[in-house]
Order: structure tokens, then sequence, then C-alpha cells
């Protein structure tokens, strides 16, 4: 048995030839595949009975099982998927008025252990395969139907930019008009701030967005948050983000999840104000974090979220503040899949 997905359409084309079958047929078995996400040949009701079989003979669609689902009271749902070798990984779905936001994961695990974040608690395990992401999409599509799936984000377990080649493969399929159709400026990736991954991505002529996760503005803090910055220092970090904008003239988000006593005061925000003040093409998007009890992580009071941004604003940073959402259903990054394996 093959993915069906890892053909492309001539491949496809070419198979159902073999099988005596019109070649036709392979742009409607994309169609329900990428558009209506079928994840059943027996659905294809405009495909030959013959045909239907043929398939089933030979290919499956969707490699994940569906381990686990949650609903917020907000409408964010979270997906716990299994992969065949029995690995975890979460994806979410996220409505908000007229966009309907999927959250997928690029890696099982991550290496890079944010004291804040739960994805790097036990550690990194692997890359997921393009194929893997583009069956987290599909999930996540049927999940939000009848709505479309308007938006992308990189923002589930793992560094999408240390998993380049399948990440940008998967990029490639979400945008392609034969594929989910979603496009480049909708699609983000979000980053750790992966140096060699941000140069790379500045010269493949994307739309796509990028989102850096700051969380702090000085050495010493953000190193002791996010390891990532003992490599890839704040100093390196936005000379490379000032290089991407100024060749890909596109904007920089820069997220900041705010932590109560850790990185949320007037100081902290003047230092991101120093950081990024007079750079048009920066964004900060503060977001309160999720409260993780096993890292000693919670939000700070709304107050304190509302000095930070006005520090900001005043400073002429270009600033805005996300809800937090999925609270109620461990939404955060890995928190799903840490709570599963605590049981
Ligand atoms: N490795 C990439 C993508 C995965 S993390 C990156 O670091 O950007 C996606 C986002 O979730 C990041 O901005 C990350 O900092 C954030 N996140 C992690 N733990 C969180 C928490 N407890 N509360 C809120 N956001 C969190």
């Amino acid at each position: 048995m093959k993915d069906i997905k890892e053909l492309t359409l001539k491949g496809l084309e070419e198979k159902l030839k073999s099988f005596g079958a019109q070649a036709y047929h392979a742009r409607q078995i994309f169609s329900w595949i990428y558009k209506k996400a079928a994840l059943d040949f027996g659905q294809m009701s405009d495909l030959p009975a013959g045909v239907r079989v043929k398939l089933k003979e030979n290919f499956y669609i969707n490699g994940l099982r569906i381990i686990k689902r949650l609903e917020s009271s907000d409408g964010t749902r979270k997906l716990l998927l299994a992969l065949k070798d029995a690995n975890l990984i979460e994806a979410v779905i996220i409505p908000v008025k007229e966009r309907v936001t999927g959250c997928v994961s690029a890696q099982v695990g991550c290496k890079w252990a944010c004291s804040f974040c739960a994805s790097g608690l036990s550690g990194f395990k692997r890359n997921l395969t393009c194929s893997e992401i583009i069956d987290e999409v599909l999930y996540l599509k049927k999940e939000s139907l009848p709505r479309a799936l308007t938006h992308l984000v990189f923002m589930g377990t793992g560094e999408p930019l240390d998993n380049y080649a399948q990440v940008l493969a998967a990029v490639k399929i979400i945008n392609s008009p034969l594929g989910f159709n979603i496009g480049a400026r909708r699609i983000t990736l979000s980053t750790s701030g992966v140096i060699p991954g941000i140069q790379r991505l500045s010269g493949e002529g994307l739309q796509v967005e990028l989102s850096v996760s700051l969380h702090a503005a000085d050495d010493a803090l953000r190193s002791k948050l996010m390891p990532v910055n003992k490599k890839y220092p704040l100093k390196d970090l936005i000379k490379t983000c000032k290089d991407y904008s100024a060749r890909t003239n596109r904007q920089v988000t820069f997220e900041y999840i705010l932590i109560k006593g850790v990185n949320s005061s007037l100081e902290n925000a003047r230092d991101l104000s120093r950081l990024l003040s007079g750079w048009k093409l920066a964004k900060v998007n503060l977001i309160p974090s999720n409260s993780i009890s096993e890292l000693k992580v919670e939000p700070p009071p709304r107050s304190d979220i509302l000095l930070f941004k006005g520090c900001l604003v005043k400073h002429g940073v270009n600033t805005t503040l996300r809800r937090e959402r999925g609270e109620d259903i461990n939404a955060a990054c890995g928190q799903l899949r840490l709570s599963y394996a605590k049981q």
C-alpha cells in the first residue's frame, strides 16, 4: 500500500492508465482529496466503481490516526494524531470570525527546549515527512468543513526551519491551486530564530509570512528562556531578519509571549522597543502565555499586559495583542501530547 499523495498529477494519470482507467480521473481524485478532504476512496462518487476498488487495493490517502479530539468553548479544536510509527503529534484548528486557521507540527518533539514550552520537554524524536505534514492539513481541512481552511501556521510542535526541505515541499502543496490552494501570504512559518533557515528562506521567492519567536529582547534573558539564542544571538538574529525583509520586502512578525515575573516588565518592554525601533517592517505580536503548571508558566495580569503594549506603541513599534485561545483544552504548543504522556 502506497500513499497516493506521493504521486504528482502526472504520476497519478500514468497509474490510472495502467489500471485501464481514464487519465482525467486524476484531477477528480486531487480535487476529492485537497478540496473536499475525502479520506476514503469510497466517497469519490464521480469515479467508476472499478477505479475506486483499484485505488483502494493500491493506495491509502491519510497515514495518520486520530487518538483524541478536544473542543474548546471558543471553537478551537485540537487533534492528537498518531503517526504510522506510533509517535504522537498535535494539530489545532482555530476559527476566528471569517478566518479558519490550521496549526501544524513540523517535528515529533523539539530539540530547542524553550523553558516555557511543553514541546521540548520530552526531547526531539524525528522530523515529519512532507506527506505527514499534508496529512495533518487534511485532517484540519476535514475538521473545518463546511467552512474553508483559510490560513495555515507552522506553530505546532517542532522547529520548521530545522526540517527545511520537507516543510518547504509541504508549503508548496498547501499553496498550489491543485493542492489546498491557500495563498502564500496566508501561510506562516514560525521559527525560534534559526538563522541559516531564515537566510535560505529569503532566497525562495515565496510570499509566505515569517514569524520569529522572540520572547526576550536581551541576550541573557533570551538565552535563559530559549537555548537557541546561545547559538544564534539577538544581534545576529535581528540583522538576519532585517536582511530578510530588505530582500523580500516582507514584514517580519516577532512573537512575544508574556510570562508573569519573567519577561513582562516595563523594562523588558523598553528593551524590546529599543531592539526594534525605527524598523518599519517589524511587527510585534504579544501573546499572554498559556499556563503550563509543569513549567511554572502563567500569564501576567491584564493590567501589566496593557502597560507592556502601551510602552511599545509609545515608542512607535507596530504592535498587536493576540487573545489566547483554547486555554481550556491545553492548546498551547505540546501541551496535549504532554498531558497524554502523563496519563
Ligand atoms: N519552533 C517554532 C514553532 C513552534 S512554537 C517557534 O519557536 O516559533 C509556536 C509558538 O508557540 C511559538 O511562538 C512559541 O513560543 C509559542 N509557545 C510555546 N509555549 C507557549 C506557551 N506556554 N504559551 C503561549 N505560547 C507558547
